[in-house]
């Protein structure tokens, strides 16, 4: 039996991971459920799951959060603030720690899983952007295993040699990561510039959080998962390659020194890469009905658009800086995607904001996590600046 934390419980991988862990109640428990701010799902949550610790990240939410619980007959601990969500990741109630926590927030808690040896199944995808290494280098300390549950970097991982990421990748040539290419597959700069937060939110394939899916319809979430791909399986830039497949029934693939190409196929839904990350090395029955081939056929590609959605490339160029110039992509982004969901700043912005960091902010050797965290809240600071002077 595992015992399972899933933090950002209340979002889409959140829901995606409790509904596989309902399937097979003989062989996981979720024992940690964690929220934002989102007191009522969190509680709903729990009625159904009873976990042994709920948390809340907003202090001023926990006694709400307590009161619910208890009018609802729910008996579990309840805690709250940043804190409470690394020590929940670290500690004993959980063997697993699902990190679904969406940005720069799930940083610590999913570095605190990692050093304390949990099975780190990881979607929060800005922590490995931000920290790359240093999160590699504390599952290592700790002893645990990292299980990307990206659909592209789980699939990935599937078709690596015995599906397991330590063994030798000498014969590997190119990780093809595949894109949907998003909402706004085909159009033109022209066409973009007066996009909305709802049209860029909503998805073809996929439903996710707000955050990933701004993220997608501007493909610098094909940009993050680059970099992501370059750290979990260790890959230069020139071996990862994009191309976007519209139809997202091949969630990416490993071409090897003989031309062989391996590609994991599957529906567009969450639940393959969680089912398969949680039973790891085991398969187990995700809820995820059968692909129907002949139905989706012909398979379709085409190279991604790169003057038009500058965000992959800029990923693409903060990667071949290296040091923390990912890490400033990222924080810069978070900032131009929170303005361009709270209506202030203009889709096609979001890649001018994250470019004019990156020049202000030359990279720097990545030391340690409390000198990246300084770097990304001053990223940040760049950032808002270089909106108000936009807005
Ligand atoms: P979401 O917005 O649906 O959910 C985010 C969760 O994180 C919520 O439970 C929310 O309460 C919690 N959260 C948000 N801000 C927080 C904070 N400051 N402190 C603590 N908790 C906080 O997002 P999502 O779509 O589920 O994505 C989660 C992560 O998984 C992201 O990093 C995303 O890139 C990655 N991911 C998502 C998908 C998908 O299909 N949704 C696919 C691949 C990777
Ligand atoms: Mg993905």
């Amino acid at each position: 039996m595992h015992t399972v934390a899933v933090l950002g419980a209340t979002g889409s991988i959140g829901g995606n991971t409790l509904d596989v862990i309902a399937r097979h109640p003989q062989r996981f428990r979720a024992t940690v459920l964690t929220a934002h701010r989102q007191v009522e799902a969190l509680v709903a949550l729990c009625v159904q799951h009873r976990p042994e610790l709920a948390v809340i990240a907003d202090p001023a939410l926990e006694a709400e959060l307590a009161r619910r619980l208890a009018a609802a007959g729910v008996r579990c601990e309840v805690a709250s603030g940043p804190a409470a969500l690394t020590a929940a990741a670290a500690g004993n109630l959980c063997d697993t720690v699902v990190a679904a926590i969406v940005g720069a927030a799930g940083l610590e808690s999913t570095l605190a899983a990692a050093r304390s040896g949990k099975r780190l199944l990881l979607a929060n995808k800005e922590s490995i952007v931000m920290a790359g290494s240093l999160l590699l280098q504390a599952v290592a300390a700790g002893g645990g295993t990292l299980i990307p549950v990206d659909s592209e970097h789980n699939a990935i991982f599937q078709c690596l040699p015995g599906g397991r990421p330590d063994l030798d990748r000498s014969g590997v040539r190119r990780l093809i990561l595949t894109a949907s290419g998003g909402p706004f597959r085909g159009r033109s700069r022209a066409e973009l510039a007066e996009i909305t937060p709802e049209q860029a939110c909503k998805h073809p394939n996929w439903v996710m959080g707000r955050k990933i899916s701004v993220d997608s319809a501007t493909l610098m979430n094909k940009g993050l998962e680059v970099i992501e791909a370059h750290h979990l399986f260790g890959a230069p830039a020139e071996a990862i390659e994009v191309v976007v497949h519209a139809q997202s029934l091949i969630h990416s693939m490993v071409e090897y020194a003989d031309g062989s190409v391996l590609a994991q196929l599957g529906n567009p839904d969450m639940r393959t890469a969680i089912a398969h990350a949680l039973a790891w090395p085991q398969r187990i029955e995700s809820g995820v009905p059968s692909l129907d081939l002949t139905a989706c056929a012909p398979l379709q590609f085409e190279p991604p658009d790169l003057a038009t959605f500058r965000c992959l490339a800029l990923a693409y160029q903060a990667l071949r800086a290296g040091g923390d110039a990912p890490a400033v992509l990222n924080a810069a982004n978070e900032v131009a995607v929170e303005a361009f969901l709270a209506g202030v700043l203009p889709f096609l912005s979001i890649a001018d904001v994250v470019e004019a960091v990156l020049a202000e902010l030359p990279p720097q050797v990545v030391v340690d996590i409390p000198t990246l965290l300084a770097r990304d809240q001053e990223a940040r600071g760049v950032a808002r600046r270089v909106l108000r002077d936009a807005c």
